[in-house]
Parts: C-alpha cells; structure tokens; sequence
C-alpha cells in the first residue's frame, strides 16, 4: 500500500523529528572539518521547504560515518547545520546531543517553520542496537515523525525505524518525506508495470552482489545486458578462459540458474562479447593498506576468452555498441553497475558509451532512466550526463535491497495512506 508522505500531513505547530541522510563527506582543512559535496543536504531541501510552508517545527537527526557509539569530534554534524543554514537561507540551530535535557528544552523553545539540527545519532550504539528505550528517548521530542533517508532504510536503527514506530504506537502518524517518496515511486511504482521494452543494464563487481536483483528482474525485463566484473564469473561458467580477472567460482552454478530462466522467460539477456584487458605488473610497492600496487601495462581489447597473463576491467566497444542500440530502442531502462572499472579512463569507455546511450533514450524516445544508485550514479555524474537521466537513486545498499523486493524496515514503519 502507498506510503503517508509529507503532502498528506497537516503539521501547523507540530514537532516534526526527521530522519535524514546528512552523511557527507568531510575532509580536514586546517583543523576544521570541511564538507566536500552536499548533494545530500541539498536533496532534503524540498522535503524542509514544505514542511517550513506548513508551520512545522522540524527536528533533524542524522548519522555521520562510523563513530561507533561513542563522540568522535570529526563526525559531528556541526558543520552540516552550518551548510544546511546557508543553503536553506534561515536560521538553523544545532544541539550537542540528540537525547537529553538539551533537546528537550531546544525543541520546547522552537516556533513554528523553525528547524533544529541534532547531533549525529551514531555517537550512541543503541542508534544501530535498534534499542527500544533509546528510540523512546529520541521520540520524546517527536509528535510526528518524518523518514527522507532513504539511503538508510533498509536498516532498522532507532532513528529509521524505532522512533516511527513508537510515534505511531502512541497515535501518531510516521510519513515519508518528498525524497523517500521519489525513491518509492522510481524504484517500485513505475518499475512494477514498465513501459516497454524494459531494458535492464547490470555491471558492478560480484555476480553474488546482484543475483538476487537478477533474479527479480527477470520476471520483469525483456533485455538484461551485463557488464562489469560480473559478466567474467559467466565466462567461466561457460568453460571460457578468464585469466587473472575477477571471478567468483562459487557463483558459476547460480549464474548459468540465471542464463536458463531468461531463455525459460524469454528474456534477452546478453553477456559481452569483447572485454578490455590489461596486464598487472607487480610495482614491488604497496599503498596506504598495505596492499601491493600494480601497474596496468598493454591495455588491449580482447574477444573471447582472456589471456593467462591479462585481467578484464571493461565490457569492449563491440559489446558497448551492441548494449547501445538495445538501449536505445528502450521505453523504460533500468541501470545499476558500472560496465567497468570507470574511475580509471583507460577503462570507462565502454560504461560512457553506455550512460550516452541511456541519455540518449531519455531524450530522443522519451524512455525512462532510473539509475539505480551506488556507482553508475558516480559514473554518470562523472561524464557529465547526471542531470539528463530521468531519475538517479540517493541509496547504494538500500537501492539494491528495494530492487531484490526486500522489504525496508525504515519503509515498512511508515503510516499506509488511508
Ligand atoms: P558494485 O559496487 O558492485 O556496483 O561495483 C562497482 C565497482 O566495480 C566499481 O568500483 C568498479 O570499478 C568495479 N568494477 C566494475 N567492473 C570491473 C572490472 N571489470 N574489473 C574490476 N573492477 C570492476
């Protein structure tokens, strides 16, 4: 059933605790923490917009890196309130804490439109203990309760999952912000009878990663192209040689089980037919984990099998130009998984000939793109094509779960529209 969202509330004078996802990346400057991209702040902005125009008093929690339940100055979400108050243009206040004395009494000043940032959640183990008295402590200041995190949904936490469900247990309602509800509407709604053909595109580095979402997929699809570290574990499958790239073994039975319900479905599903290679030389040195650098030499594309000696990093440009124009014919397009290792440019060809392909979809033949979060959103920002996809998912994990058609626990909480 379809979710409560942010739209339906009436909150004129109401304490709005809301969970976000302010998990940004920081870097040390001169002592101070300074943030390096707030996309995720920027994308709460909607939600905060809204529920300011209602008369909300919103309380935001968030959690930032792994403190592991205990005060780790260079993960507090002080800096946050600061970007959050730049970008919003008002005042934003923040409290050193997110239970206690301190919160209770910031929240009972607070005014209608007022928002209230809480220090990072994590800085407590019961956040990710999913304790039930530290949830009760977090909703004593929450008189409705607000989940945009969708990239944490699918953890039961006391912030995405116990606070709504004490808030709703006393009577309360627990809803979806505006970013959540794009998140359910793109991954589920528009994925559950898609225009046609539906292509999906998959890539990524480990066939045990994706199966699941394979799978569910299959029922679904009418093309499913591989690309990826994934496709090699099919290689070897199929008695093809693989050299030094990486493969899961025990994964060879579960993706031939794959190759056989697609021809059972009938849906096409392609592998690639060329792959960039490359030969690893041994630097003799090691980076900062300790692991042995090594030098891509004679980057080369090969067709068939890989030799003993090279590793594949990319599906090759005879594969990239067959995906192409099977994308290109799509009415709805599904993406999660980059074609290769794209961070390396000798490498990411075969995943921007792609990502144009998609573009050029959305906006020649009016297809859908739903990018599903993780590294091909990444990859597309990289190339520059980010704005021109239909919709890109704020979730990595979270994104692949809904995809597998796992319940979320953050999701489930929630309020049913009536
Ligand atoms: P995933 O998180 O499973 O979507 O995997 C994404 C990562 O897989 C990216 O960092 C890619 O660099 C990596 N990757 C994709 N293809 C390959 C490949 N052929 N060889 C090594 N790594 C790859």
């Amino acid at each position: 059933m379809a979710k409560l969202t942010v739209r339906d509330l009436d909150v004129r004078g109401k304490r709005v605790f809301m969970r976000v996802d302010y998990n940004v990346p920081l870097e040390e400057r001169d002592g101070q923490m300074v943030i390096t991209d707030n996309t995720r702040i920027v994308e709460t902005l909607p939600t905060l917009k809204c529920l300011i125009e209602k008369g909300a008093r919103v309380i935001l929690t968030a959690h930032l890196g792994r403190p592991k339940g205990k005060r780790e100055a260079t993960m507090s979400l002080q800096p946050v309130s600061v970007r959050l108050q730049e970008l919003l243009g008002r005042p934003v206040s923040f409290v050193g804490d997110c239970i206690g004395e301190s919160v209770e009494k910031a929240a009972m000043a607070m005014k209608d439109g007022d928002i209230l940032l809480l220090e990072n959640v994590r800085y407590y183990a019961e956040e990710e203990a999913n304790d039930a008295g530290f949830a009760a402590k977090l909703a004593k200041v929450a008189e409705v309760y607000v989940n945009d995190a969708f990239g944490a949904a699918h953890r039961a936490h006391a912030s995405t999952e116990g606070v709504a469900r004490v808030v709703t247990g006393r009577g309360g309602v627990a809803a979806a912000g505006l970013l959540m509800e794009r998140e359910l509407k793109f991954l589920g709604d528009e994925l559950e009878n898609p225009a046609r053909p539906f292509v999906v595109i998959l890539g990524g580095a480990k066939v045990s990663d994706k199966i699941k979402v394979i799978d569910r997929l299959l029922e679904k699809a009418d093309s499913i192209l591989i690309g990826g570290a994934m496709a090699y574990t099919f290689k070897l499958a199929h008695g093809i040689a693989t050299g030094k790239s990486l493969v899961e073994p025990d994964f060879q039975a579960t993706a031939l089980a794959a190759e056989k319900k697609a021809a059972q479905l009938k849906v096409d599903f392609q592998l690639p037919t060329d792959t960039v290679v490359a030969t690893p030389v041994d630097t003799g040195k090691l980076n900062k984990k300790g692991k042995p650098v090594f030098e891509m030499t004679q980057v080369r594309v090969v067709k068939g099998g890989i030799p003993a000696d090279a590793e594949g990093f990319s599906i090759g440009p005879e594969t990239a130009a067959h995906f192409a124009k099977i994308i290109q014919g799509a009415k709805t397009i599904l993406w999660n998984g980059p074609m290769g290792m794209f961070e390396d440019a000798r490498f990411a060809e075969g995943t921007n000939v792609v990502a144009r392909a998609v573009v050029d979809a959305t906006v020649k033949n009016g297809a859908k793109s739903i990018i599903g979060g993780g590294d091909s959103v990444k990859a597309l920002n990289k190339a520059g094509l980010g704005d021109k996809v239909t919709f890109m998912s704020t979730g990595g994990g979270a994104s692949l779960e809904f995809l597998e058609g796992a319940v979320l626990p953050g999701v489930a909480a929630l309020s049913d529209k009536r």
